[in-house]
């Protein structure tokens, strides 16, 4: 008879150091510990620091060592993570790490520890965080102020700490984590997840290990910190994949499964919660914005009406933020519109458009991520050439300097842009066959129906990926 992990994949924790890594009681904080030295180095270098007078923002941007980890390599590459193999950033992310501590300290302290709501558990602030960290982007260049970004990381530490000392059960990671919901959607079809082995062991299973909350609060083999249900667990939506209920199993029946991606047995949302509706519809703003900047034409197409409206009024002055609310509110909505009538189509109920956001949410994000992972590659290959310079001068004004008046070479990206576009098509094109399939598992009598829109925003973002290596 097929054991019941059989059909999710392969145990990763089959493979010695793998398991031995897993069950180490350090493990993740060790992980966490040298993130956490990483972050707050950068947070030191940029405190106070901005591009002199004369110095190019743009190249400033890409020479300065806090910019360049934390925009250029960092955030690319929790995208790729995110959606290959699920959360498995949040495994090492050091913001847990200082919320687990000040939860600690707080109940060591004897402070009466909140339980999160449910408007918090929702998501429904982090879609606000989300959305101000993008107009902050676009207002005041937040991903080019190596101050702005120290600032920036003080914040997210502060924050994590804070809240862990006042709120119980990892709650900054459940309800303020400005990245928990694009985690979320983007992870859960990564091809990396936990999960219970056999549910006979499971249902025979007396002592709970994993679930108990008299063991929430040891050092290592924790019952769920995120209070999952590990014997349960049939999504990678919200399992930071810390390995705390592997080794809280007594009868070792949890296992780290590696598998194909957007595994068949995983539960889906037939129709996605509001906060992720707004934040999948934001996100897709967000990222269109992000994938015309590779191109000028596209740019130029994209921002035509804000740029009239801010030379109309005269407002340069605050015309990133118009460019902002632009791109995270007004587009998206406009794009969702057209979006729901393409997927009512037939529908005199117009209430079907508002539906249907709803229903292609998350198949949607699949072909979001993958504009969001193609967008990620041209940045990647573009800002690494300039890491063994930041190595050498962190302020990168020098570089900059240099650069600028032609004494050394602009860095050569890893790729060509023609690469790039290229292997940023085939994302969009598999992101579409998978953003289909998931539509189909999550609403199998209705998908066909909902076929349009997924097509529409898999041509446009192929379209606009296409242009940056093949049009001029
Ligand atoms: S949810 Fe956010 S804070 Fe929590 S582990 Fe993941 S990235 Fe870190
Ligand atoms: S401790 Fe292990 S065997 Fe027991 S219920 Fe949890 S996952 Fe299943
Ligand atoms: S299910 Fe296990 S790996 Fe996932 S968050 Fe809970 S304890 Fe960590």
């Amino acid at each position: 008879m097929k054991n019941t992990s059989d059909y999710h994949g392969y145990n990763l924790l089959r493979i010695r150091p793998i398991r031995s890594l897993v069950l180490w009681p350090v493990f993740p904080y060790i992980f966490q510990t040298i993130m956490l030295a990483v972050f707050i180095s950068l947070a030191v270098i940029g405190w106070g620091h901005f591009a002199p007078k004369g110095v190019n923002g743009k190249l400033h941007a890409k020479s300065n060592i806090v910019n360049l980890m934390i925009w250029g390599l960092w955030w690319p590459s929790m995208v790729w993570l995110a959606v290959l193999f699920g959360r498995v950033w949040c495994m090492v992310c050091p913001l847990e790490l200082v919320a687990n501590g000040t939860e600690r300290v707080g109940r060591r302290m004897g402070v009466r520890q909140r339980v999160l709501g449910r408007w918090l558990r929702s998501g429904a602030l982090i879609v606000g965080i989300y959305a101000l960290i993008q107009l902050l982007v676009a207002g005041i260049h937040l991903h080019r102020v190596p101050a702005y970004t120290s600032f920036f990381l003080w914040g997210l530490l502060g924050t994590a700490g804070l809240v862990g000392f006042l709120i119980k059960d990892r709650a900054f990671c459940r309800g303020f984590c400005p990245v928990g919901l694009l985690l979320g959607t983007y992870g859960r079809g990564g091809m990396l997840a936990v999960r219970a082995g056999s549910g006979q062991v499971c249902s025979s299973c007396t002592g709970k290990d994993c679930i108990m909350a008299c063991n929430r609060t040891r050092f290592s083999g924790r019952s769920c910190p995120s209070l999952l249900n590990p014997p349960k667990l049939n999504s990678s939506r919200d399992c930071l994949v810390c390995g705390q209920c592997i080794k809280s199993c007594t009868p070792d029946n949890m296992q780290l499964v590696l598998r194909r991606p957007f595994h068949r047995a995983d539960a889906r949302e037939p129709l996605a919660s509001w906060p992720a509706t707004i934040f999948v519809m934001l996100v897709s703003g967000f990222v269109t914005g992000e994938l015309c900047s590779e191109w000028s034409t596209a740019q130029a197409i994209f921002l035509w009406l804000p740029e009239r409206f801010i030379d109309h009024f005269s407002l340069s002055a605050v015309g990133g933020w118009i460019e902002g609310v632009w791109m995270i509110l007004v587009y998206p909505m406009v794009l969702w519109f057209v979006l729901g009538v393409l997927s009512s189509l037939g529908s005199r109920d117009a209430s079907m458009i508002i539906k249907s956001w709803r229903l292609l949410a998350l198949p949607l994000a699949v072909i979001i991520s993958a504009g969001h992972m193609a967008k990620g590659l041209a940045k990647f290959v573009s800002w690494v050439g300039f890491l063994p310079s930041a190595v050498k001068d962190p302020p990168g004004i020098m570089t900059a300097l240099e650069i600028s008046s032609k004494a050394v070479p602009h860095p050569a990206p890893l790729l060509s842009i023609s690469v790039v576009s290229l292997m940023g098509m085939a994302l969009v094109a598999a992101s579409m066959y998978f953003s289909l399939r998931e539509s189909r598992l999550a609403n199998p009598e209705t998908y066909h129906q909902r076929l349009a829109p997924k097509l529409a925003l898999a041509i446009l973002f192929a379209c606009i990926v296409f242009g940056w290596g093949y049009i001029k």
